[in-house]
């Protein structure tokens, strides 16, 4: 490969990677009037890979879309809960990509190379977390604190909110506040009826309609659009970011070698400030890779922290049935987007251990996320209709839970692979044994079934519940796939490894996302998180990633970096 500075273009800012993370920052960037390169390792897309789905012969489950994407090198991703055929370009190929993980600490590493990232295939459910997040401590609970407050975030989510438009109601919820929303969203029949049984039994539980940001069809997220229309960024797709360079004097950034995908060449462009987005493992990844006499450890390690405190959601997956309520046909209430169908679906923000509480088997909590008669609606006179609701467990942070450099393996561009280590603890063991219980007790306790339950403590079937209309071999291999597809990873709501702090001493971050080591290199993405939380990272990470962009033009404008 040949080596190439790329003489003459400099940039205020690059920013490594252009999902949610890379999105926001190129978007608050370029807004603040700074020049800045995006760099991305995927391709652009074209109209045409923003596919609708298709009324499928495969049913929800997409059996045999799955296991074609097994057979041709996905057989990671094909194992994703809401896989589906017309999505499968847009996950990886596990060939290309690997990495490493401990033989009895498997972990489904679920991605997109392409502009946009995960934005093209997430489930667009955005929750604002709450103090019981961010002040993981408070009340005397086991946990640890941010080194900013919700008050700190409350207006960068309010803007990110603003900007995208987000369907929901106000549910006035202590756990996922409130945020600004720009449509309602209803539930169905059904999801009603649940949350009457829920409410009436458990007071203490909220039953909630997704809050989401409707999909607009777009090859280009929305955030990066906007960066677009300021004439200020270049965004280079097919680009690898391999390293951060700095300088071995003043051991600042000073910019990114990258590798094209397209013709192989390496290059180095320079800019005043870095900005790493591109998701937990590869950002951590980018940074351990970027040692050099100076940081020898990895950039922006004199911590030892880096890579460290990794985590991703405890996941369970639940079916089942509940009683059909009466309707005369489809719900004509369920908003249908012209492309992509119907959305939306019930969910429960966390319940336990607030107000003063403290289970000691876990001190944390979960979250419900799922939907209850919106695939069936057509099927009017079903007594029954279908339940399928996924929990999110909050993993503790744990300082031998990490993204290391395998020693031994590189991929094809010569860089190490990421060695991922993500185990469950007592804590995380227990927990899930109740977030299991409690979903099946919901179920139950207002006259549904329960048909079966996956998570990383396996398969629990119900007497009858398994499937019975389809064929035994079918059932075979889904018993089979099934306790696969739900270790750990499966939630994809990865965090952790570049926590922030108030120390530089345990901390990577500042708490601006600022690296102590290098002041003009800022990580926003979820590996800034200091605890994993239950709800999805997705809407924290935007704003998180706005506020420090913020705080990088006024610094950057300033003279300060
Ligand atoms: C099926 C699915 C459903 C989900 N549902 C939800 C949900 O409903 N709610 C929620 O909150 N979250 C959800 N998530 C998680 C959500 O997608 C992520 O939290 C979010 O996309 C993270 O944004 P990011 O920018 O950090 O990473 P990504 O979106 O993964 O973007 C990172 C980008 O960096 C690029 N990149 C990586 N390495 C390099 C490199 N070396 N050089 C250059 N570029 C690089 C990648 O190609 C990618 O485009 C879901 C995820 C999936 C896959």
């Amino acid at each position: 490969m040949s080596d190439h500075i790329d003489a003459g273009k400099s940039f205020d800012v690059i920013v490594v990677g252009s999902g949610a993370a890379g999105g926001f920052a190129a978007k608050e960037l370029t807004e603040q009037g700074l020049s800045v390169l995006v760099i991305e390792a995927g391709r652009s897309l074209k109209k045409k890979d923003i596919r609708r789905p298709s009324k499928s012969k495969h049913g929800n489950m997409q059996l045999f879309p799955r296991i074609r994407a097994t057979l041709f090198g996905q057989h990671i991703q094909a194992r994703v809960a809401f896989f589906s055929e017309h999505m499968r370009h847009l996950f990886v190929n596990d060939w290309k990509h690997g990495y490493t993980t401990p033989k009895d600490a498997p972990f489904m590493w679920i991605r997109g190379r392409q502009v946009g990232g995960r934005l093209h295939t997430f489930g667009r459910v955005l929750f604002r977390w709450s103090d019981y997040d961010f002040r993981g401590s408070r009340g005397g609970a086991v946990g640890m604190d941010w080194p900013i407050s919700y008050t700190d975030l409350a207006p960068w989510y309010e803007k990110v909110e603003r900007f995208l438009g987000i369907a929901g109601n106000i549910d006035n919820v202590e756990t996922a506040p409130d945020g600004i929303m720009a449509e309602p969203t209803p539930l169905t029949p059904e999801e009603r009826s649940f949350r009457t049984e829920v409410q009436t039994r458990w007071k203490e539980r909220q039953v909630v309609a997704w809050r989401f940001n409707p999909h607009d069809g777009e090859r280009i997220p929305s955030a990066l659009r906007a960066a677009i229309r300021t004439g200020k960024l270049t965004l280079q797709s097919d680009s690898i970011a391999t390293t951060i360079t700095t300088d071995p004097v003043t051991g600042r950034a000073t910019g990114v070698m990258y590798v094209n995908r397209q013709d192989k060449t390496r290059h180095v462009t320079q800019a005043k400030a870095v900005v790493v987005c591109a998701s937990p493992i590869e950002s951590l990844r980018l940074l351990l890779n970027s040692c050099s006499a100076r940081y020898p450890k990895g950039l922006g390690n004199s911590s030892g922290t880096l890579g460290r405190y990794f985590m991703d959601q405890c996941p369970s997956l639940m079916f089942g049935q509940w009683p059909a309520s009466h309707r005369e046909g489809p719900d004509a209430t369920l908003p249908v987007h012209p492309l992509f169908g119907n959305t939306g679906g019930l969910y429960m923000p966390r319940y336990q251990n607030t107000k003063g509480t403290c289970n000691p088997k876990f001190p944390k909590g979960y979250t419900y996320q799922g939907s209850i008669g919106r695939h069936d609606a057509l099927k009017t006179e079903a007594p029954t209709r279908a339940v399928t609701i996924m929990a999110f467990g909050e993993m503790l942070p744990y300082a031998d839970n990490s993204i290391t450099l395998d020693p031994r393996r590189r991929d094809q561009w010569g860089v190490p692979l990421p060695h991922i280590r993500c185990s469950l603890h007592p804590v995380e063991r227990n927990m899930l044994r109740q977030q299991i219980s409690d979903c099946a007790d919901m179920i139950e306790a207002g006259g549904g079934k329960v048909d079966f339950c996956v998570s990383p403590l396996g398969l629990e079937e119900k007497e009858g519940g398994f499937f019975p209309e389809k064929s035994s071999l079918t059932r075979w291999f889904l018993r089979k796939m099934f306790p696969k597809s739900m270790v750990m990873g499966a939630a994809i709501h990865e965090s952790g490894g570049a926590r922030m702090g108030n120390d530089p001493a345990t901390s990577v971050l500042n708490n601006y996302c600022q690296a102590w080591d290098v002041p003009n290199l800022y990580v926003t993405d979820a590996s800034c998180f200091p605890t994993g939380g239950a709800l999805g990272t997705t809407l924290t990470v935007m704003a998180l990633t706005a506020r420090a962009s913020h705080h990088l033009a006024t610094e950057l404008k300033a003279g300060r970096l």
